[in-house]
């Protein structure tokens, strides 16, 4: 018969001492060989087996042997941090669970709580979600929008959480996110897709206890849901990336230069700084398509696209209006400009080195036979002078743009000043 109350200790006299003070209505039979361990379990019933892993490779071959002998007994391992991939083995060698080094009362007491096989073993599905982590998991799913990087960081807090964990490192893809203390890594799994590791999640020492097998099958859902949550986040950045890009060009739209002029006609409001609009449209653009085709216009306006870019500044809001009209944002990215300079400067010097840049360009797309520079006309309103809201600057910039045209083109008008006529052309 099986004697629930006996426990076999196979490690260090240590470990014995341990569990003697922890398990005090157990009796505890000690054996520091794992041979010596599988002798005593075959010759003794015993309820439970505890068998230490710093035993060395031979009480991992033990494991299977004990499972044996005893078929009846409950077998947990112990195991040093670095030891946990051993102690996944033996669950697969027949072990029934395992408790990471340093043991906690807390938690080894709980494992024990119920004497024999009883407690089955972990598996995938054997914890649920905890009610602070639905809460958590639906904020992240949330700010899905935010792209990949700042889902897998939020998926680092999470798994923080769940695991109560002092640090986490998440590596996926070409990503990478921690928290907390990441020098300590005590659990790992593989992140995979389509059964390939493309990543791995790690995890360092229990803020309070001791992981066990079941914390790691935990961790196991927990890179399921981070592979999956963050494909969603990538997919949902690149179909946002296509809603805003024009197609021809590869420049913003206009849908996401509406979006963003709002944007910073906001902030601006808020913090007294200054935004500008320039439009600026080909000049005779129809006569480029009548001459060589549309699909060298397609391309003239791709060339355009690129050097407005290359001339720009990284903060800038460069976009395709429409046909061949595109539209540009100068905000201040840093500080509010000094209150009371009224006139762009900047933006004016800005929009004359595009303009000056495709004036000397020689478009490949007209080839070296090119009836002469292509020239471009803009015009440009600011933000609160010209107008407060985005309806009345775009029409202030769209209604310069025109007198301009009709002035003569190849200009820059400025809204408000007597007339784009009084301007210099530039050519
Ligand atoms: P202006 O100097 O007054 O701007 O005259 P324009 O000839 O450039 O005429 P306008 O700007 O009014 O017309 C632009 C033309 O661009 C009309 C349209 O046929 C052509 N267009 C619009 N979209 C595209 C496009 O995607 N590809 C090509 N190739 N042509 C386009
Ligand atoms: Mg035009």
């Amino acid at each position: 018969m099986t004697n629930r109350r006996r426990i076999l200790v196979i490690g260090p006299a240590m470990l014995a001492d341990y569990v003697r003070r922890a398990l005090p209505d157990r009796e505890v039979c000690v054996e520091t060989q794992a041979l010596g361990g599988v002798w005593q379990a075959g010759r003794s019933e015993f309820g439970e087996v505890l068998l230490s892993l710093s035993l060395g490779e031979r009480a991992l071959r033990a494991v299977r042997s004990l499972r044996q002998v005893a078929p009846e007994a409950r077998i947990v391992l112990t195991c040093a941090a670095g030891n946990e991939p051993r102690a996944r083995q033996a669950l697969d060698e027949g072990a029934d669970d395992y408790l990471i080094e340093p043991l906690r009362d807390e938690d080894f007491k709980q494992m024990f709580r119920q004497q024999g096989r009883t407690i089955s073993r972990p598996s995938n599905n054997g914890h649920g979600p905890t009610h602070a982590e639905i809460i958590e998991l639906s904020d992240v799913l949330q700010k899905l929008g935010d792209g990949p990087r700042p889902t897998l960081e939020r998926l680092a807090a999470l798994v923080r959480h769940a695991l109560d964990a002092t640090g986490v490192a998440i590596r996926l893809d070409e990503l990478r996110a921690s928290i907390g203390d990441d020098t300590e890594a005590v659990l790992e799994e593989p992140i995979l897709r389509q059964g390939q590791a493309v990543g791995a999640v790690r995890v360092n020492r229990r803020a309070r206890g001791t992981y066990s097998a079941s914390s790691a099958a935990r961790l196991a859902d927990l890179g399921r849901l981070i592979e999956a949550t963050v494909a969603q986040a990538a997919k949902h950045s690149s179909l946002r990336t296509l809603a805003w890009t024009d197609d021809l060009s590869q420049l913003h739209n206009r849908r996401y230069f509406e979006e963003r002029l709002d944007e910073l006609l906001a902030r601006a409001a808020a913090d007294q700084s200054r935004v500008t609009v320039l439009f600026f449209d080909i000049d005779d653009f129809k006569g480029y398509n009548d001459a060589y085709g549309h699909d060298v216009g397609d391309d003239l306006i791709r060339e355009v696209a690129v050097l407005l870019k290359r001339c720009s500044r990284a903060d800038d809001v460069v976009a395709r209006y429409g046909g061949d009209e595109f539209a540009i944002i100068f905000w201040d990215a840093e500080q509010p400009r000094v209150p009371g300079s009224e006139h762009p400067h900047d933006p004016m010097a800005l929009a004359e080195r595009f303009q000056q840049a495709i004036r000397e360009h020689s478009f490949q797309c007209l080839g070296p036979d090119a009836p002469g520079p292509v020239t471009l006309t803009g015009g440009l309103a600011c933000y609160p002078t010209h107008g407060r809201t985005r309806a009345a600057l775009l029409r202030a910039a769209d209604q310069v743009l025109l007198a301009t045209k009709r002035a003569g083109k190849n200009r820059i008008g400025l809204a408000g000043e007597p007339s784009a006529e009084t301007q210099q052309p530039t050519r």
